[in-house]
């Protein structure tokens, strides 16, 4: 349920003529970028002559954010804020941004630190408007980005091919986006609290293009993510998109039995015919550790699924929002 089931009549009922498109931006801690991602964001929009919203979402910043936030607002009244009460996660604040967007005919999901060009977002448009429901950004270059970076992000999308059957995520793609209204219709529908945006996405479905781009490097600020958190949103989209790390156990576990039983008969064999002289304590400890071991992290995995389902059991809201201003 979302948590503005409230405030949508509500807003319905103020009479604004709804905008065609709504831009739809989380923030952390950008207030760096945000004036400049404004700017740049507005020229777009007022070159097309285009009726926009601009929908930023403050999630539980700690600098000056909100306050710039609330500034733009009071001056360029199609933008919309909405203030959540504390730090979500991309995946959450992008939920509730797309909650609020009160566009007609699609919504746009970018960054607040100019990584994805809004001078893009025409092109994106063109691309929908021959008939596709989605048109996502793909990197064709990604700058300021280590190596390092490169080749995980690449081995993760590999693995979620592997991994993904029929629901597959294209490559090289980040969340920047413009989805039609039955798109987002469609996306908004899932409410579930595990969110691997790029999976709910794929999932969605709908006709699909590509549009490729030169991703910039941040423009000013910090990256919020670390190793671990990376590490951490790869294991989200694994675990909220497929099951599959669950076989892995049945198939190790019989081929762990199938060796096992080959050695058995072998031992057999050996004591019948040739007498046991009692050594191998070593590959016996060897065995029972690395059984130890495998059988370990089998449960962490059944555990990571566990904790899952036991967090959407509580079926708490996504999010909660301290303040929402709507764009006129
Ligand atoms: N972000 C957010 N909540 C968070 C972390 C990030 O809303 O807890 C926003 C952030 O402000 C930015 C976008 O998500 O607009 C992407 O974050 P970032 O640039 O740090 O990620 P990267 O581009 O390095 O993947
Ligand atoms: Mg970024």
């Amino acid at each position: 349920m979302p948590a503005d089931t409230l405030t949508r009549p509500l807003l319905a009922a103020t009479g604004h003529a709804a905008p065609a498109l709504s831009v739809v931006v989380p923030c952390y801690n950008e207030q760096e970028v945000l004036e400049q991602f404004y700017t740049r964001t507005a020229a777009v929009r007022d070159r097309l002559g285009a009726a926009w919203e601009i929908v930023l979402v403050n999630d539980g910043s700690t600098d000056g954010t909100l306050g710039l936030m609330l500034g733009l607002q009071a001056a360029d009244p199609r933008i919309a804020v909405v203030n959540l009460s504390r730090n979500f996660g991309k995946e959450i604040a992008l939920t509730a941004g797309l909650d609020h967007a009160r566009c007609t005919d699609a919504v746009v999901v970018i960054d607040a630190d100019l990584q994805d060009p809004p001078e893009v977002i025409p092109a994106l448009d063109d691309a929908a408007r021959q008939g596709f429901d989605v048109a996502y950004a793909q990197r064709s270059l990604r700058h300021g980005e280590s190596w390092l970076k490169r080749t995980t992000a690449s081995a993760f999308y590999r693995v979620m091919q592997r991994l993904g059957g029929r629901v597959q995520l294209p490559q090289d793609t980040g969340d920047f986006r413009l989805m039609s209204r039955r798109a987002l219709d469609a996306l908004l529908a899932l409410r579930e609290q595990h969110r691997f945006m790029k999976g709910l996405f794929a999932w969605v479905g709908f006709p699909s293009v590509a549009v490729p781009y030169e991703r910039a490097p941040r423009a000013a600020g910090t990256t919020k993510w670390n190793w671990w958190k990376l590490w951490n949103l790869s294991l989200e989209g694994i675990t909220s998109f497929t099951v599959g790390p669950l076989k892995i156990a049945s198939y190790l576990g019989l081929v762990v039995a199938f060796f096992a039983a080959l050695y058995i008969v072998q031992l057999l064999v050996r004591t019948f015919f040739f007498g046991n002289p009692v050594a191998g304590f070593p590959s016996l400890m060897a065995a029972v550790l690395f059984l130890g071991g495998v059988q370990m992290m089998m449960l962490g995995i059944i555990g990571e699924y566990l904790g899952r389902i036991f967090n959407e059991t509580r079926r708490r809201p996504l999010y909660l929002v301290e303040r929402h201003l709507p764009s006129a």
